[in-house]
């Protein structure tokens, strides 16, 4: 397997740490907002490479943090006149509802910044006392002077660093590029006490303990966004360097930008989506489709002729493996792990998560079910490995909950049933009715929503 490793610029072999176990981080949100589409591009990848060790039989520990405290949150309790932890905590709140709509299977961490604020605290003061941080003016900063290696990761030059960076941010740094560990508070502020003085810490500090905590000083794979590359993940490594002398990470990953229409997201463009605003309109499974249809490290536009297509071609899987019986899916796996095409898919993901190549596999296989000279068992087998293929990726997962019903009861036609009789109060006016067959059910977790397709249900987990 190879993995294309920013440190390094090049695609590499891929060997854990541990046999079968993969560590891997992948930056979480800050919660002060539902977050948007773009990030969602991140959180659907990296639970792509989670499923896909999962199916090479790893065993994988994936930490994604929540960033809990940050300027960004405190700004917002400012603007919104509430405690910080109430935007923490609803933004938090958002950010899992949505992850889970998206259908990201929840990591297997997820530790928030201010559950680990003593880990943080001794971080910084091992890094003061290793002599790679400073205090000034009674916050904390890391001396990037004092470790010659800062700027691997991002390969950025002096000059580069220095744009980058907030220059004039104040007087107190030693070097441009010299980072906050931890900020004194000003009045009003969340604070926690510390041997600087009140205050907090700074993000990259967040998460580079977050990260070693439960993956330890060195772990397999780090990742995020292209945008986190500098400063973010550059600090993180430094002080991780600066404390243990070794790397943080053997492999980064990151993915590429989401542009709308051709354009940069922007809040003041008014083209920018959350996810959940994008949930309303499309099914999670297209969204995901979406993303996979370009190579993660690809720049991909998020267009609505792109979303349409999307749909369309997903809306075919699904129409193709109606055929399948779907209470033999023990036995399809077994059947369809040596096919042709399931070597052909691994072989793409092993080239670097090629997830477009895997879903041209899956059109191919379309083709073949659609093909007037396939016989029925040519046509049941196509649809099988499709199954098999697009499951790894995330797909199917609605046929998923469906299979895992021992034996086909009574509830389908039984809903039916009911919503026929909603139906007909509808038609014939009768609110009353129809409303309380609608809150009838929703008291048994069943929510309907009518659709221009009709009316449609589901089943809210307990
Ligand atoms: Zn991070």
């Amino acid at each position: 397997m190879f993995l294309y490793n920013t440190q390094t610029r090049k695609k590499e072999e891929f060997v854990p740490i541990i046999k079968n176990r993969l560590s891997l981080y992948a930056c979480g949100p800050t919660v002060y907002d539902y977050f948007h589409i773009g990030n969602a591009r991140a959180f659907i990848f990296f639970d792509v490479v989670r499923r896909y060790f999962e199916f090479k039989g790893y065993e994988v520990n994936y930490v994604q943090n929540i960033t809990d405290i940050d300027d960004k949150i405190i700004n917002k309790s400012i603007e919104e006149k509430v405690d910080f932890t109430t935007v923490a905590d609803k933004y938090s709140q958002a950010f899992l509802d949505d992850a889970k709509a998206l259908g990201i299977k929840a990591p297997s961490v997820q530790p928030r910044a201010t559950e680990v604020m003593p880990d943080i605290i001794a971080y910084i003061d091992a890094l003061v006392k290793s002599g790679h941080a400073y205090e000034a003016n009674r916050d904390v900063y890391f001396d990037t002077s004092s470790l010659p290696s800062y700027g691997s990761l991002s390969g950025k030059k002096t000059e580069d660093q220095l744009t980058g960076a907030r220059v004039a941010e104040n007087l107190f740094k030693r070097n441009p590029t010299d980072f906050t560990l931890w900020k004194n508070s000003k009045p009003g502020e969340p604070v926690w006490q510390s041997p600087w003085g009140e205050g907090r810490p700074g993000w990259h500090t967040e998460c580079v303990v977050m990260s070693q905590k439960y993956l330890g000083e060195t772990f397999d794979i780090h990742g995020g966004g292209i945008d986190l590359i500098f400063p973010h993940h550059e600090n993180e490594l430094a002080q991780a360097q600066a404390l243990s002398g070794k790397p943080l990470a053997n492999y980064w990953l990151h993915n590429g930008f989401l542009n709308i229409e051709g354009e940069k997201m922007s809040k003041s463009l008014k083209n920018f989506f959350t996810a959940r605003d994008i949930l309303q309109e499309y099914d999670a499974e297209v969204i995901r489709f979406f993303f996979l249809s370009k190579h993660y490290r690809s720049p991909i536009d998020f267009t609505r002729e792109l979303m349409e297509e999307s749909k369309r071609a997903l809306s075919n899987f699904y129409e193709a493996l109606k055929t399948v019986d779907f209470l033999e899916i023990p036995k399809i796996l077994l059947d369809t792990s040596q096919s042709t095409e399931v070597r052909d898919f691994t072989s793409a993901m092993d080239d670097d998560f090629n997830t477009a190549k895997a879903i041209a596999i899956m059109f191919d296989l379309v083709k073949q079910l659609k093909s007037p000279s396939a016989s029925e068992d040519d046509k049941h087998k196509a649809a099988k490995v499709m199954f098999y293929i697009g499951r790894v990726l995330g797909f199917f997962q609605n046929l998923e909950t469906k299979l895992h019903k021992k034996q086909p009861d009574l509830s389908d036609a039984l809903m039916e049933l009911i919503i026929n009789y909603r139906n007909e109060a509808r038609n014939n006016k009768d609110w009353k009715t129809s409303d309380r067959i609608r809150d009838d059910l929703a008291a048994l977790s069943i929510e309907i929503k009518d659709t221009p397709k009709g009316c449609i249900w589901t089943q809210k987990e307990q």
